[in-house]
Parts: structure tokens; sequence; C-alpha cells
């Protein structure tokens, strides 16, 4: 797997990484989800993207089984706190919890989930803390458009965010006209979740269409064409989530490859970006 520098640190982190959002929980797909995260690891997709929101903490002890007997240092764990939380005392309880389901001693990355009601200064002084501890290596957002990432600029410190982490695939561009040149230009990593659209993106990937054309041309499928397209710029990774071995095989072979010119200007017709730049959400 390819790795690239978190923008603004000395860490290693692979283009594509692993989500978690809506893993399944128990039974048999569960267990092959724990596998899926296993192989995923095992192939370099060592970022591993959790929330203390998804399953209700369910999914960071599924993170936790995976990475049981992995060398701590072997894992970039990242997880968030939930905004209704984000009070200073609140993101310092919500992180302890995560540690704990996790069954680490700390966090990679830890970010604020949504913009919140608590005042910005309040929540980025606790994130602070938490590095402070060494209960978090870097700290950064998620769905924070230009002028929210400001705001949390001017109330640290000390520190620096190290990501911001916000929606971004084929049908959802509006990224790439303010808030990606303004990130890399603050070296504050963009991390595209919900690559796939969440199955919006379904039919263009099954089709004969420009994806499977280049696809062909570079015999890899229309899904590694598309992870490929979203981390054509260096300062951006992905977390496509998969819950089978097989998907995140398919997905770990989306960094080995360039794409050309002309594929990239081919995708750009078939998925034109929006032109108003704004930052959408799920
Ligand atoms: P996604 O990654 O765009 O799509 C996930 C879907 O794609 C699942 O149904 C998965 O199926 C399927 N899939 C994955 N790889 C596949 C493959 N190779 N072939 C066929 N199907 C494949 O959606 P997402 O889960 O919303 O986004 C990814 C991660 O981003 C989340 O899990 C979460 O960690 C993060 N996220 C963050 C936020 C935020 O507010 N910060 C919001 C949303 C998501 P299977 O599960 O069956 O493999």
């Amino acid at each position: 797997m390819q790795t690239r520098l978190l923008p603004g640190t000395k860490a290693l982190l692979p283009v594509i990484g692993q989500g978690t959002w809506d893993v399944p929980e128990h039974g048999a797909r569960g267990e092959e989800a724990v596998r899926a995260l296993r192989r995923g690891l095992e192939l370099g997709m060592t970022h591993i993207d959790t929330a203390e929101m998804y399953g209700s903490g369910r999914a960071e002890e599924i993170v936790a089984q995976a990475i049981a007997g992995v060398p701590r240092e072997q894992v970039f764990l990242t997880s968030k706190v939930l905004p209704s939380n984000a009070s200073f005392k609140g993101t310092i309880a919500a992180c302890e919890r995560s540690l704990k389901r996790l069954r680490v001693s700390y966090l990679d990355l830890y970010l604020l989930h949504w913009p919140s009601s608590f005042a910005i200064e309040e929540t980025m002084s606790a994130l602070e803390q938490l590095v402070a501890d060494g209960k978090t290596r870097f700290i950064g957002v998620s769905n924070f458009d230009v002028e929210d990432v400001k705001e949390a600029q001017a109330a640290l410190r000390r520190g620096r965010l190290a990501c911001n982490q916000v929606l971004y695939h084929l049908k959802e561009r509006g990224i790439e006209k303010r808030l990606l040149p303004f990130c890399k230009q603050e070296q504050i990593s963009i991390v595209a979740y919900t690559p796939f659209g969440r199955g919006t993106l379904a039919a263009d990937m099954r089709a004969g269409d420009v994806l499977h054309e280049i696809a062909a041309k570079h015999k890899k499928t229309a899904r590694q064409i598309v992870l490929r397209f979203l981390t054509r710029d260096p300062d951006v990774f992905t977390i496509p989530k998969a819950s089978t071995v097989k998907h995140v095989e398919e997905n770990s072979g989306a960094a080995d490859f360039e794409l050309t010119a002309g594929d990239i200007s081919q995708i750009d017709g078939a998925f034109p970006a929006r032109s108003d730049g704004r930052l959408a959400t799920l």
C-alpha cells in the first residue's frame, strides 16, 4: 500500500484506509467484518476510521477485536467525538471511553465529528489537552467548511489541525473549489469519506461506462479507478468501508497505479465538479 506523509507531520498514512460506519456487528457477517479489517491491515490499509457514534460504540469494540495482537504502532487509529459531547470535560470523557472500547492507550487522530453548539475554543482546548496528555497524537475536525476550519485554527493555542474529514466522491466534488486548496495551503490533510457514495455510484460502477473503459485499460476495477481518482492529490486520503475480505482486497489494489491526464479529464467530463464549491455532508 502506498503511504504518504500526513501533511505537516512526520507520520505516514496509507492512501487507502478502512471505514467502519455501519460495520456488521453480529453473527457470521460480524465475524467476516473483523476478518476483513484484519486482511486490510495485512494489506497495509492501516488507517482505521471509527467514531463513538458508530453503533453507539460497538464499531470501536469491533475495531478492538480486529487489532488485538497487532503492535500498536502498526495501526493508525482515528476516532471522533460527537458534537453533543464536545464540551471541554465531555470531549476528554468521550476520548477516554473510546480508548477503553478500542483497548488502546492512545489514538493517532481524534476529530470533532461535525461543528457543535459548544464554543469551538472549548473543544479545541480539550483536544489540545488530549495531545498534551498523550491520549492522541494528532487532532482534527470533520465536516468543516473553510470558515469553520479558520475558526478552529484560531481557537488553537499551541497545536494544529492535522485533518479535515469530509464527504468526497465522484458525485460530490464540492470540496475541490475552495476547501481542498485552503486545506492544502494550511497543510491540513483531507480524508475523503463515503468514497463510493454509499451505493449512489453503484450503477456507474456496474455499467460499461467511462469508469469501466479506464479500468479495462489499467487492468483494474471501476471501484479502484474511483479510489485512485479521489486520491490523485497527494494531500487526500480515503477510507472506504468494506465488510468482506473480497471487497477489502479489491479496495487495496487502488493505490499502485497512476491515472493519466486523459483518464482524469474523461472522469471530469462524466462526473463534473459542482460550481458553487459548497461542502456537502451526508
Ligand atoms: P462507502 O465507503 O462509500 O461505501 C460503503 C459501501 O460500499 C458498503 O455497502 C460496502 O459494502 C460497499 N463496498 C466497499 N468496497 C466494495 C467493493 N470493493 N465492492 C463492492 N462494494 C463495496 O460509505 P461509508 O461507509 O459512508 O464511508 C466510508 C467511511 O467513512 C465510513 O465507514 C466512516 O468510517 C467514514 N464516514 C465518516 C463520516 C463523517 O461524518 N466523518 C460520514 C460518513 C462516513 P460491504 O460493507 O458489504 O463491503
